[in-house]
């Protein structure tokens, strides 16, 4: 059993950032991460949008945080699972397969992941032409040729966002509407360089060192073809990781994210939200940082009562 005054779940963007201004602010300070420290971030081909930074590589940007946070002297447990919490009482208690952890307050920075298709080649191009982000990998991709998978509003806002980057987008739908709204899917008649394939599956994606070409099969005509592509868009949703935080009590809005208010606050005392697992609309590198520090100061203030907190 230890003692902390906060205990941080997940190692990525959000986490750290919090890490880093919890340990400074001299709050006792565990991060519990259940793979490698990094998070998402660390998956990113190239980051050309977090300030100070004009260009680097996810896995460096990552690197450069965790450094920051172990040299701040905070601890990071990796490779060490969360399997159930139990929030409300004071102290609070955080159970992983191996231990038991006390703590004055929690911050949730367990993020979320993408929705795979689930065919050969999605994983081993994944970073080489296979990307779950258009905002962040689309600038990679100008001039070039691009598949888009999926039907949602995901699908059509990045379809709609890499129009104005490649040569031409097609987007590959497994039916024959859209579930995406209406203003979408009229924004995309206007665009001459998107082109929409009904019905059509993507059962293969491939290439050398970078992927060059997708298998499609049209679940309609029975007709199978290949797709000369230089990237591949998968947009078919993403899930929260916060499972365990809504069976400990924690409110999840109707997707699964984390409802929070402006301070990071869920809805139990002492216990914050902040990156991709909460309910924030916005899923970037900079939003998860900021979210994170708004949490951690807020936990000081939990634990301390500062004079100038209400
Ligand atoms: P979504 O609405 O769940 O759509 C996922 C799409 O991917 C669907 O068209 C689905 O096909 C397809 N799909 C799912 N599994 C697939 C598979 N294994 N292979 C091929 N296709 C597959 O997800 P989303 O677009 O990410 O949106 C999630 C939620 O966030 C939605 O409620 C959406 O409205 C909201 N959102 C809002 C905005 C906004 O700006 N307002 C932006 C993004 C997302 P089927 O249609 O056949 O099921």
């Amino acid at each position: 059993m230890s003692d902390w005054e906060l205990v941080i779940i997940g190692a990525g963007s959000a986490g750290l950032a919090a890490g880093i201004y919890a340990e400074r602010s001299g709050l006792k300070t565990l991060v519990i991460e259940e793979k490698i420290a990094g998070g998402i971030t660390a998956e990113a081909p190239l980051v050309e949008n977090y300030p100070g930074f004009q260009s680097i590589s996810g896995s460096d940007l990552a690197q450069k945080m965790i450094a920051q946070a172990k040299g701040v002297g905070l601890v990071i447990n990796e490779f060490e699972t969360v399997t159930s919490m139990d929030l409300k009482p004071e102290p609070k208690l955080i159970k992983t397969k191996n231990a038991r952890y006390e703590a004055k307050t929690v911050i949730i920075a367990s993020g979320r992941h993408y929705r795979e298709i689930g065919v050969p080649g999605e994983r081993e191009f994944r970073g080489r032409g296979v990307s779950y982000c258009g905002i962040c990998d689309g600038p990679l991709f100008s001039g070039k040729r691009l598949l888009v998978v999926g039907g949602g509003n995901s699908a059509l806002i990045t379809a709609l966002y890499l129009s104005e980057i490649a040569s031409d987008v097609k987007i590959a739908h497994r039916r024959d509407t859209f579930r995406a709204e209406q203003a979408l899917s009229g924004a995309l008649k206007e665009k001459a360089n998107i082109e929409v394939l009904w019905n059509t599956e993507v059962r293969r994606i491939a290439g050398e060192k970078l992927v060059t070409k997708a298998s499609l099969f049209n679940n309609k005509s029975g007709e199978n073809k290949e797709l000369a592509v230089d990237g591949v868009f998968v947009q078919i949703g993403e899930d929260p990781n916060s499972l365990v935080a809504h069976d400990a009590g924690i409110t999840v809005d109707e997707y699964g994210y984390i409802v929070v208010d402006t301070r990071q606050r869920t809805n139990i005392a002492g216990v914050y939200a902040a990156g991709d697992v909460s309910n924030n609309p916005v899923k970037q590198i900079g939003t998860a940082v900021g979210q994170g520090i708004t949490a951690a100061l807020e936990a000081y203030a939990y634990v301390r009562r500062p004079y100038y907190w209400k």
